[in-house]
């Protein structure tokens, strides 16, 4: 399985717009992080977590051609506000429509930003979303990819974290209960949000994060869903070996 890192950033991306801190200052490609997403391709098979507001120039940079459906992991807008970009990958599909996985309250949040999509005589050229409400530690296949969805608290709000055998995929968590951690411990690769240094009511900190990454022990972990408070990433100190800032345009296979 290829997963490529689309977006790493938190909801205002980086850099922050009129802000002239070193990170939204540099020139490192590294420090240029649009809103957090990735895509996951096997075989013939791709499927994208999140759609937010940049997922446009998203696909473009990464040439997606095809895409199977996209897992939501809560509605909140730098996730899915940029869902009616992706009309030129359902005009260009089979069945003319994307599908959608997510909690039913989330797909509901979709009904209603995009009512007219889901409107009795759509306008011509609306998306088209094909709805499928997931449910906690059930198991579902996309093609020859599998995936558990598993509930992550994101401060009050309970909100969907993904395992795909030994990858497993949580943004905007500040709390995962002991089961949700037994389910993912050990697994290959983790990837975790850590929003900043300082502490945050609804995101893990940076070490939180890391005690967090230490109790589900993966081999190997990436940080996402940074925000500026960072630095220019390059100078930051203080990551364990086996943690690393993920980027936008990173890959791995796992
Ligand atoms: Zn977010
Ligand atoms: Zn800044």
């Amino acid at each position: 399985m290829r997963i490529r890192f689309l977006g790493t950033g938190t909801s205002q991306g980086i850099p922050i717009i009129g802000c002239h801190c070193s990170a939204c200052k540099s020139k490192d490609p590294k420090d240029q992080r649009f809103r957090t997403s990735v895509l996951i391709q096997r075989d013939s098979t791709t499927i994208l977590i999140d759609s937010g507001p940049d997922v446009r120039m998203q696909l473009l940079r990464a040439e997606v051609k095809q895409l199977h459906a996209v897992l939501l992991t809560h509605e909140h807008n730098d996730h899915v506000i940029g869902l009616d970009d992706l009309r030129p990958l359902i005009f260009r599909s089979e069945a003319r429509e994307m599908t959608l996985y997510g909690m039913t309250r989330v797909l509901d949040q979709v009904k209603s930003r995009f009512a007219y999509a889901f409107a009795e005589v759509p306008y011509p050229g609306a998306p088209k979303f094909n709805l499928k409400p997931i449910d906690f530690f059930e198991t579902y296949s996309i093609g020859k990819i599998d995936f558990t969805p598993f509930p992550v608290m994101h401060g009050g709000l309970k909100i969907a974290g993904y395992r795909f055998k030994d990858f497993c995929y949580i943004t905007d968590c500040k709390y995962l209960n002991k089961e949700c951690i037994s389910l993912i411990k050990d697994c290959e690769v983790l990837v975790l949000n850590a929003l900043r240094i300082n502490e945050h009511p609804t995101h893990l900190n940076f070490d939180e994060s890391l005690k967090l990454i230490q109790e589900i022990s993966p081999k190997k972990a990436y940080l996402t869903h940074l925000s500026h408070d960072y630095g220019a990433i390059a100078n930051f100190q203080g990551l364990p070996e086996h943690v690393q800032f993920a980027y936008d345009g990173l890959e791995i296979v796992v």
